[in-house]
């Protein structure tokens, strides 16, 4: 039977709360045990997809083609299982199942409220969730709540997960909460009294912690946790400090050594062996003591919010992991390089171009991309910073002039990425699309399998077969291909049905790919993603050849 570990949030939001719950469920799959991890937001909206990366954070794409919260990738990142559209819901996605039961007559006529109603479809929602891992035999599920408690919005889901551990019954359910403790620099005191209030109001919906995590940007010394302990009535073993922390992959063993998997585990009735974090501790070893340094140009347009780019980001620490390598990612506005000009890239290893949408900042982006390809710097172009790399070397290598995308320029004389009207889904399903469909509502979404072409350099580091994510609506288009590959550019895969290019790359360049999916979400710590730490490789090859490079 699945247990499950329920994680809220007191005081403040962006705690941390996604890594903790994470970091939790790390130690619990080092210790044997079959983890999932579901995220229930209390949004309205429907699903991420449509929401602004400024205001979100970034969009993480599941095998499946679900477009979720960004906390899906820690999950992702930290445990073996992988999270699919079940993983995450929203109230808003709780609401459209309860009114179409409705309008369906399900209820009987009854009147339909929040409790039971609601209440009961998160509940369903979430064993749904924790049945879709390990074949349905997930020994713990790990529900991250998001909101703070004293939100309206969340109330309905932490009562949920109240109803949820009673149901269950003893033994089978726990609950730790995350808060904060500032401190207040004019008093030169961390303070407890906003941790006391948040279990308060837990307390007050029938919520009785097992755990508290508090955040400090420093650690907590025992005199406040006993005070902690003492107001919010957790024994002084469960009040657990955790201070700010320059790497996020050091939080498992942090949490690990004040006993948490153990009050867990007490709190669950289990006794798994003990925890082995030694996998852990060599990563964290490798990000404090590598060997070199390398720095990577990332141009883009929401450069202001570097969350907006977390599993990209992600995966360059982890290809700095697996090449011994600190990599220092150098956030750049592509606007400034269309003002500026393309002087700030100069000291830089290499460049990458990752995903956006619409066309603010594009001819910046290939400003940087053209730099890269004249000058034999290492480029990596994902999703949209492939599409440009094709459009850029349309324009200068094979002579297409004014060739752009009809995301950019519907009337351009040589749309060399261009929207195509119908292709099939991952169920074989035909999909249509056009310019005028709703948003978010027909992109390609999601895993999909295809072949790599033998003696390409994306076939040494893939081999043959590629399984990567997508999230995009236009396409390169395949009847400028020929006059592309002429000009000698070549395409490495295409998808096995409709033969879009997946990956493009240029032969007499030192190291220059573009791929059309996002090859970010799936790299993790652990074994880190051979198309990233090809890509540093190559950065390192040429700050060998042309010195390091000077700091920006
Ligand atoms: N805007 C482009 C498209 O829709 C690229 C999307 C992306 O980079 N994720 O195809």
């Amino acid at each position: 039977m699945t247990k499950y570990v329920f994680v809220t949030g007191g005081v403040v939001s962006s705690l941390g709360k996604g890594i903790a719950a994470a970091s939790l469920a790390a130690i619990l799959e080092s210790r044997g045990l079959r983890v999932t991890m579901l995220k229930l937001d209390p949004y309205i909206n429907v699903d991420p997809g449509t929401m602004s990366p400024f205001q979100h954070g970034e969009v993480f794409v599941t095998e499946d083609g679900a477009e979720t919260d960004l906390d899906l990738g820690h999950y992702e990142r930290f445990i073996s299982a992988r999270m699919h559209k079940v993983n995450n819901f929203t109230t808003g996605q709780i609401y459209e199942s309860v009114l179409r039961k409705e309008r369906r007559g399900d209820y009987l006529g009854k009147t339909v409220q929040v409790i039971p109603h609601i209440t009961n479809e998160i509940q369903d929602f979430i064993a749904r969730g924790a049945k879709a891992a390990w074949n349905g035999e997930t020994d713990v599920a790990i529900v991250e709540i998001g909101g703070t408690v004293g939100d309206i919005e969340s109330l309905p889901f932490l009562e949920a997960a109240r109803q949820m551990s009673l149901r269950l019954g003893r033994n089978n359910a726990a609950f730790m909460h995350l808060t904060l403790v500032p401190f207040i620099a004019s008093a030169g005191e961390l303070k407890t009294k906003p941790t006391q209030h948040s279990v308060q109001k837990l307390r007050e919906i029938g919520i009785y912690p097992n755990a508290l995590l508090c955040r400090a940007d420093r650690p907590i010394p025992d005199e406040e946790r006993a005070k902690i302990s003492l107001f919010s009535n957790v024994p002084l073993d469960a009040v657990i400090s955790v201070w700010d922390s320059d790497s996020i992959y050091k939080i498992p063993s942090m949490l690990h050594k004040q006993g948490l998997d153990n009050l867990v585990c007490d709190a669950l009735a289990i006794s798994p062996p003990p925890a082995d974090l030694s996998m852990w501790d060599r990563l964290v070893e490798a990000i404090e003591h590598p060997r070199n340094e390398v720095r990577i140009g990332m141009v883009g347009k929401y450069v202001d919010l570097t969350e907006s780019y977390k599993s990209l980001s992600e995966a360059l620490v982890h290809a700095g992991i697996h090449t011994n390598s600190r990599v220092a990612i150098e956030y750049i506005d592509s606007e400034v390089i269309e003002a500026e000009g393309t002087g700030c890239l100069e000291h830089l290893d290499a460049i990458l171009v990752p995903g956006g949408f619409g066309k603010r900042g594009t001819e910046g982006k290939m400003a940087a991309i053209r730099y890269a390809r004249e000058n034999g710097v290492p480029y990596l172009g994902i999703c949209l910073g492939m599409q440009l790399a094709v459009i850029e070397f349309a324009r200068s290598v094979a002579k297409l002039e004014g060739a752009n995308s009809t995301e950019f320029n519907p009337s351009t004389a040589h749309p060399v990425v261009a929207l195509i009207t119908e292709w099939q889904d991952r169920e074989g399903k035909i999909e249509r699309r056009d310019q005028s469909s709703d948003l978010g509502g027909t992109m390609r979404k999601g895993a999909q399998r295809c072949p790599v072409k033998p003696g390409s350099r994306a076939h040494a580091i893939y081999g043959n077969e590629v399984y990567e994510r997508h999230r995009h609506r236009y396409e390169v288009n395949n009847v400028y291909v020929p006059r592309l590959e002429e000009a000698g550019m070549v395409i490495s895969a295409r998808t096995p049905t409709e033969q879009l290019p997946e990956i493009m790359e240029l032969p007499d360049h030192p190291w220059f790919m573009g791929v059309q999916f996002h090859p970010e979400f799936t790299s993790t710590p652990r074994d880190g993603h051979p198309l990233f730490s090809s890509f540093i490789t190559a950065a390192l090859k040429r700050q060998e050849q042309h010195g390091k490079g000077k700091p920006a």
